[in-house]
């Protein structure tokens, strides 16, 4: 058997019981076995010096071979699909291998088809068995008996375990792997694998003297040999280091998952590196507390003092915050001036003795160049066990924490209590049930009527959506609207509205020949988004409304930002003969000096300015309606409540209002009833 090796390179492959070929880098076939002949039906002299026919993309595979057989010696693609013949198709396993014969380097490729291993008989095992010889040239190769104790060792691979073939054989194979504790799910792993798919290829962590902490890691094919009567006589690996491969990995890992100034994990390396913590809390029992720190406005301090003092403010950061906190806990460094602590089996309260005293601590002067620079510090945290389920949604909690705690005042720290807890719960319920409500058509619209003050004519709707949930119930569009803005469902659902709402101005408009108009409430995003012009060209054109009686109404915030877009996107609204509202009109700080420039019809006053006027009767309301009256535009008052506002607005120059005084927002037949009765009121 051993002569073997010393045979012509075209007997030796013809002695191999595996289909194979060598081919020259161009996919030139050069040798042919006779396996091969049988496999594919294309007799030697047909393909010798032709382009490899088995291929159906030759080009295109040589070029994903090429740079991988580069990289590597050797490299199996996963059962693939060959071509016979007779054109029927042959689905195998190819190994390749790159390899130089008298001065043509090219690649080697054997072919291990769908079910050879079952098929294979003694006499071919022991054939299966020089093609491993082969291998075992260039690479590691290992075999175990069925119970998975070493019966065959390479030299080159107990180089690598730096020990000899004597010491290595009868140990089970799975002592080999590195770190005592994964042995055994790997070992599962791999014969679970073995036993559906014949075949298990994976990169392994072997333990290997040279560096104990380290593994070494091999690309392994494990391929079981099987008797006659289906029994798995032996497995066979082999392999070839890729530890370099790891390595480089490792790094460019590190890379995407370390804050580039501090070293740190950032948000993405920790969310990563700390995966399956959850379940080993649980396993333990244990507790876990997720703090982030953020220093109030950091940007403020790296705008004022530069970002090389900025800089140094987060390095100092860390090196003060890494004193401060239990060595068992871990500091991260999600980004910019947010920082995080994940403390491990610390109770509720020495975690908060940690965060008052890092807090207290980090509120100290600290020395920065020649500036003295003191910053506040507000703590977001959350515990767990609780109702989460990983470890991003955790830290998604511990973020609303820091930002609920901002809201009250900087420097705060702010635990996840029961009810935000709960509220999260829910959100998250909600987030699922929203993609399902589109599709399945939960949503609907309800409509309130708006009048006109000094008539109290009834002159239009606003459309408001509505969704009820079947276990939920009623959610309120206040508490969903943000979520699906988020989660970039807000468009879909948005077009919806305005096409279910403009649908029924025209068939109202049609049926009781009134002038009435259709206020649509038009979310940020959706006001950006590319479709939103076509949504409104299509709606002109194809239901033949008049834009004019058609507002869009947007909010203060966004037309606040006053970028260059937004106002080219108002203009092109604006030149489809749409009508522009400013919504919840006075909240948003809006500079009246640019009011002026915006190309918008209507304001919206918001209801906190009626419900001052009711608190105080002070001036505010007044003033806001005279402001848009002076800058001609329609102004409208919302949540009108009772007679005595109603009749102060009519003591202005308001021009309409909307509010529960005179209707809430109502489903279309009430609506229709109510168009019907006016119809025939004789002062209609
Ligand atoms: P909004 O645009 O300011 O809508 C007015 C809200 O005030 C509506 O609440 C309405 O029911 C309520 N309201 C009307 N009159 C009175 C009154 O006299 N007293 C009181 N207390 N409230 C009154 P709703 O329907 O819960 O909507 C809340 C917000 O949800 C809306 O505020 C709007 O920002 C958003 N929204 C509703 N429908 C849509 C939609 O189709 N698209 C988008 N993007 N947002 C919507
Ligand atoms: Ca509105
Ligand atoms: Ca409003």
């Amino acid at each position: 058997m051993a002569s073997l090796r010393d045979l012509p390179v075209d007997e030796f492959i013809d002695a191999l019981s595996v289909p194979c070929c060598y081919i020259s880098q161009d996919g030139t076939v050069l040798l042919w076995n006779t396996h091969a002949e049988v496999l594919f039906g294309w007799e030697r002299d047909e393909v010798l010096h032709q382009p490899l026919p088995v291929v159906r993309q030759l080009d295109h595979a040589l070029e994903t071979w090429s740079p991988l057989l580069l990289q590597y010696p050797f490299s199996t693609t996963a059962m693939t699909p060959f071509q016979h013949k007779d054109g029927s198709v042959i689905y195998a396993t190819a190994y390749l291998q790159s390899f130089s014969l008298e001065g043509i380097y090219g690649y080697f490729l054997a072919f291990l088809p769908k079910g050879f291993g079952p098929l294979i008989s003694t006499e071919q095992f022991n054939l299966l068995h020089h093609f491993q010889e082969m291998i075992k040239q260039s690479t590691h190769y290992l075999a175990t008996n069925a119970k998975g104790e070493i019966v065959d060792i390479n030299p080159s691979l107990c180089r690598l375990l730096d020990a000899t073939e004597q010491q290595l054989i009868g140990r089970e194979w799975f002592e080999l792997i590195h770190d005592s504790s994964e042995q055994d799910g790997i070992s599962r792993n791999v014969l679970k694998s073995l036993a559906t798919n014949r075949i298990w290829n994976g990169e392994m962590p072997i333990s290997c003297k040279q560096h104990e902490s380290e593994p070494c890691w091999l690309n392994l094919t494990v391929v079981p040999i099987v008797s006659e009567k289906n029994e798995v006589i032996q497995y066979t690996a082999f392999g070839f280091d890729v530890s370099e491969k790891k390595r480089l990995e490792k790094e460019v890992q590190f890379l995407a998952y370390q804050n580039e100034l501090t070293g740190l994990y950032n948000k993405k390396g920790f969310l990563r590196r700390y995966d399956s913590i959850l379940r080993q809390i649980d396993e333990r029992e244990g507790l876990l507390h997720i703090a982030l720190f953020d220093i109030d406005r950091f940007k403020i301090i790296n705008e004022s003092f530069g970002s090389r003092v900025g800089n140094e403010l987060l390095i100092q950061i860390k090196e003060r915050a890494l004193h401060l906190i239990p060595e068992s806990a871990l500091l991260f460094h999600p980004t910019g001036g947010l920082f995080g602590v994940m403390f491990f089996e610390e109770s509720k309260e020495e975690v908060f003795q940690v965060l008052r005293h890092l807090q207290h601590e980090l509120q100290r002067p600290f020395r920065i160049y020649h500036h003295s620079i003191m910053v506040s510090i507000s703590i977001g945290c959350v515990f767990y066990p609780s109702s989460t389920s990983s470890l991003e949604e955790l830290y998604t909690r511990a973020e609303s924490a820091l930002f609920k705690g901002k809201q009250i005042g900087v420097g705060t720290i702010q635990f996840v209590t029961k009810d935000m807890d709960a509220a999260f719960s829910r959100q998250i319920h909600i987030e699922k049930a929203m993609y399902r409500a589109l599709e399945e058509k939960h949503f609907y619209l309800e409509y309130q009527p708006k009048y006109e003050l000094a008539t109290d004519r009834l002159i239009g709707f606003e459309a408001l959506l509505r969704w009820h949930h079947d276990e939920l119930g009623q959610i309120p569009p206040s508490e969903f609207i943000p979520l699906a803005e988020e989660m970039a469902l807000i468009v879909p659902i948005n077009n919806w509205v305005i096409l279910e709402a403009t649908k029924q101005l025209k068939a109202w408009k049609a049926e009781f020949d009134q002038p009435l108009s259709m206020a649509i409430n038009i979310s940020p995003n959706q006001f950006r988004s590319d479709s939103f012009l076509n949504t409104l060209r299509n709606i002109k054109q194809q239901l033949q409304l008049d834009p004019a009686d058609i507002i869009l109404e947007i909010t203060e915030s966004l037309v606040m930002q006053q970028t260059d877009e937004i106002i080219e996107r108002m203009e092109q609204i604006k030149r489809l003969n749409y009508r522009l509202s400013i919504d919840d009109f006075g909240t948003g700080f809006s500079s009246l000096q640019y009011l002026k420039s915006f190309p918008v019809d209507e304001l919206k006053i918001d209801k906190v300015f009626l419900d001052d006027w009711m608190a105080s009767k002070s001036h505010l309301l007044d003033v806001i309606v005279h402001l848009g009256k002076s800058l001609n535009l329609h102004v409208v008052a919302e949540g009108v409540e009772d007679e005595e506002m109603l009749a102060h607005l009519k003591s202005t120059d308001c021009d309409s209002f909307q509010g529960y005084l005179y209707a809430r927002p109502a489903s279309p037949s009430a609506i229709e009833q109510l168009l019907r009765s006016l119809k025939n009121s004789p002062d209609a």
